[in-house]
């Protein structure tokens, strides 16, 4: 029979909450997926915490070889298990993962894919997608022409339910990985403990302006008091003053946080077209004209180097 499966993503024990937002909307709508979850013995554990979200049924694909995450070794063992499974939907987190294997998937299947969605509505068998086209100044609908349905969806802009729900049916198959032509030796993460910026809720981002590294500590302390995320503009990590993986914007990372506060952004338009999607933006800019003001929900015309320690002053008083 035709259904819905959504490729559960983790790390470190824990499921990512793009996972949970893509789930609590699929149950939302009526359609409950099957869960892949891909990974050692163990990994099945994770079942509870989905069901909890209201899936009733979860299959670990399960390989020594998939402990730690490998482009072919995923779609290999989505694209394995699927195949006999006549999938309607194939969906996943527009994460660096997903944005990695789901293509490869959809290739093997001889369809299309819709990446990094901001709705979907599934009905029956039929998904219906919105996702954002030219850098995010417009968006569209999109309709699939062939079976499965494949599509990423964007962190963050959907809600995560309550999570009432019980047990789910757990089937463990043994996955199909094939042949991994590239391993990942060594895992070098980020010096700092820091919150992950497509999955924080509040980030706040610096600019060219920000003139150095050092500068970005007063960033870091506003981050601090509010549990946000740290981002930056690509001209500030072109200048070197932030690493890559704190980019923010069309060629860095896509974020919907509920509150983005831009420090000396201007708004170029690839700036935008990774964080138009935030809830609320604040801006603080020293030029009144800048363009980030025709984006943002609230404006301070000032400098940073005053208003953000002001800022993180009276955030540490109201908490
Ligand atoms: C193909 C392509 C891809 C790109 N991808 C990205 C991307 O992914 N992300 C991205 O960010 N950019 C990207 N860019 C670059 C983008 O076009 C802009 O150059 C960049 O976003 C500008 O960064 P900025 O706003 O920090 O710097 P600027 O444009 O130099 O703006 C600095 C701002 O800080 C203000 N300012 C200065 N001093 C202070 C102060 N003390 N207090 C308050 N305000 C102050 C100024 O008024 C100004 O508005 C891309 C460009 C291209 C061509």
């Amino acid at each position: 029979m035709p259904g819905t499966f959504l490729i559960a993503e983790h790390k470190d024990g824990h499921l990512k909450r793009v996972t949970l937002e893509i789930l609590s909307e699929l149950v939302k709508q009526g359609n409950t997926p099957t869960v892949l979850l891909l990974g050692p013995s163990g990994t099945g554990d994770l079942a509870s915490e989905l069901g909890k979200h209201g899936a009733t049924k979860v299959v670990h694909l399960e390989s020594e070889e998939l402990k730690s995450y490998t482009t072919e070794g995923y779609a290999n063992a989505v694209h394995g298990y699927l195949s006999s499974q006549n999938p309607s939907v194939v969906l996943t987190g527009a994460t660096a993962h997903g944005k990695d294997f789901l293509p490869r998937v959809a290739a093997k299947f001889g369809v299309g894919i819709a990446t990094d969605c901001t709705e979907l509505k599934v009905s029956g068998d039929k998904l219906t997608v919105r996702r954002p086209i030219y850098a995010g100044k417009c968006s569209k609908t999109v309709e699939f022409l062939k079976t499965p349905a494949v599509a990423s969806v964007r962190p963050n802009v959907l809600p995560v339910g309550a999570g009432s729900g019980s047990s789910p049916q757990v089937e463990k198959v043994a996955a199909q990985v094939g042949q991994i032509r590239a391993k990942v030796v060594e895992v070098r993460g980020s010096q700092v403990k820091k919150v992950e910026l497509t999955e924080a809720d509040i980030i706040i981002s610096g600019g060219r302006s920000m003139k150095n590294a050092e500068n970005f500590k007063i960033l870091h302390e506003c981050a601090a008091t509010i549990g946000a995320a740290v981002g930056a503009s690509r001209a500030a990590v072109d200048a070197g003053y932030a690493p890559h993986d704190m980019q923010v914007g069309q060629t860095g990372k896509t974020v919907s946080p509920k509150l983005y506060i831009a420090c000396g952004i201007s708004g170029a338009i690839q700036h935008l077209a990774g964080m138009r999607t935030s809830k609320v933006i604040v801006a603080i800019n020293k030029d009144p004209d800048a363009p980030i003001f025709q984006k943002a929900d609230y404006g301070i015309v000032g400098d940073l180097f005053e208003v953000v320690p002001l800022l993180t002053q009276e955030l540490k008083k109201l908490k």
